[in-house]
């Protein structure tokens, strides 16, 4: 390899190497330009100094601007006072790629730019430090979901975004024109997901879901990330013990990251059994803890808990928090009733700090009688759902599942204030652009 990636450059020290990247800062300091050279491995500062390049080159370093794509040679030299790595690579000789980075890139990204310029310059800004932690980071995520389904012989699955069944409610439905039929952007993969209980197992995905969110909070996307997973023969309990395990075995991984270090120094990983609160203690305990809904006025059995309240209760408690068993009717058809109490469900949301719910799950309701009931409670169209329904038709079996929202879990993880930072291109209620 011609070109030594900037993480290797601790090998190299004395040695003359070629690095290639991008111009990540430039500054001059009276007859010394100092650079610092990113590429997708790290960065490094390097120093330009007149009698080592020569005249000439030293003229081409002048005009050298943030962003410009470069290459170059230079001595590998180790500096305890050099940011970063603690290497300083002396240049010997450098060339422009190209072109020269325009200069107005300056101008445009500061750092007292607004969230509507960041978002706009969204596509430069993924060059930054901060923006480009975050995409390593979830991408660390990613992975750490995959290999722990892996490990637990889960089958991944890619089923279709585009569907003509609704699955959390006609409210956040995006509906479109399917050539001469009505269809909609999906907004869970579970209920295909459940289709395949029977002949793969234990299944998972990694698609995204779109919601038409009409409120703007700071951890709603219209389209997101969704890690969801159904395991046929899984109860309740099984599903609770499940979900802990998984987040277990994440969090454990994520606190060896350096990225969660520089976001999230005093990061715990939960240890099990997590904290559990019913639906019902938790409007008792908002009020004993003094904290209101929305309009001002405590919050009574049958109020759904929104964002504000919801995340106050789980930072209060500290840690990743089910909030289960909530009232029949309040959450979706699929559901699956107690069998104690059919007023209430075998639902568990996940809650953690700084963000409140992480991961919706329930055990489904297998029972065919039950679920037309419920549907038709909902006042759904049972036809669409021919496929669903099927399911209880032929060999059903008690089984359970959840969905979890990758940024969101991002965005608890590195502390970030607003959902937007975890994604590459946020999509929210007034932006589909860049
Ligand atoms: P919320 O009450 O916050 O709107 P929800 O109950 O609608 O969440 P579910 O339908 O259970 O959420 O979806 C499963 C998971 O998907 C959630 O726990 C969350 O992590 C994620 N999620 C849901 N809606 C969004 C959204 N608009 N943006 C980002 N993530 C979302
Ligand atoms: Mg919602």
């Amino acid at each position: 390899m011609k070109y030594i990636p900037v993480i290797k450059l601790q090998e190299k020290v004395d040695e003359r190497v070629q690095v290639r990247g991008w111009l990540h800062h430039v500054r001059r300091q009276g007859r010394l330009i100092f650079l610092v050279i990113r590429d997708p491995t790290g960065y490094v500062q390097a120093v330009v100094k007149p009698k080592s390049v020569g005249d000439t080159a030293f003229k081409v370093a002048e005009k050298l601007t943030r962003e410009t794509a470069i290459t170059a040679e230079g001595t590998v030299k180790e500096d305890d006072r050099a940011p970063y790595i603690g290497i300083e690579l002396q240049i010997t000789a450098i060339n422009p790629v190209i072109n020269y980075a325009s200069p107005e890139l300056e101008y445009e990204i500061r750092p007292d730019s607004g969230p509507q310029v960041l978002l706009d310059k969204r596509h430069l800004v993924l060059r930054g430090e901060q923006a480009s932690d975050i995409m390593r980071f979830r991408d660390h995520l990613t992975r750490s979901f995959r290999d722990f389904f892996y490990s637990r012989d889960f089958v991944e699955v890619t089923p279709s975004t585009i569907v003509q069944t609704q699955v959390e409610g006609g409210s956040t439905l995006f509906a479109f024109k399917y050539f001469d039929h009505d269809a909609y952007l999906t907004q869970s993969s579970q209920l295909y997901l459940e289709t395949v209980l029977a002949s793969l197992g234990n299944v998972f995905c990694v698609l995204p879901s779109f919601r038409a969110e009409k409120s703007r909070t700071r951890r709603h996307l219209t389209e997101y990330t969704h890690i969801e997973a159904e395991m046929p023969w899984y109860e309740f309990e099984d599903l609770l013990e499940f979900m802990e395990d998984m987040i277990i075995s994440v969090y454990t991984k994520a606190k060896e990251n350096p990225i969660l270090k520089k976001f999230n120094p005093t990061m715990e990983v939960p240890s099990k059994p997590f904290e559990q609160v019913t639906y019902e203690q938790s409007i008792r305990h908002l009020r004993e803890y003094g904290i209101k809904g929305e309009s001002g006025k405590y919050l009574e059995y049958g109020d759904d808990i929104t964002e504000g309240p919801e995340r106050a209760l789980v930072d209060k408690i500290g840690s990743p928090t089910f909030l289960t068993h909530f009232p029949t009717g309040m959450k979706p058809f699929y559901m699956k009733l107690n069998t104690e109490n059919p007023e209430v469900m075998n639902a568990a949301d996940l809650l953690i700090p700084n963000v409140g719910e992480i991961i919706g799950g329930s055990q489904r309701e297998d029972d065919l009688e039950t679920l037309l009931q419920r549907m038709r409670e909902e006042g759904l169209d049972t036809k669409p759902y021919y496929w669903y329904i099927d399911q209880r038709k032929y060999g059903t079996v008690p089984h359970s599942g959840f969905g979890l929202g990758l940024e969101r879990l991002v965005q608890g993880l590195l502390n970030l204030d607003h959902i937007r930072d975890a994604c590459l291109y946020p999509r929210l209620i007034n932006r589909a652009t860049p």
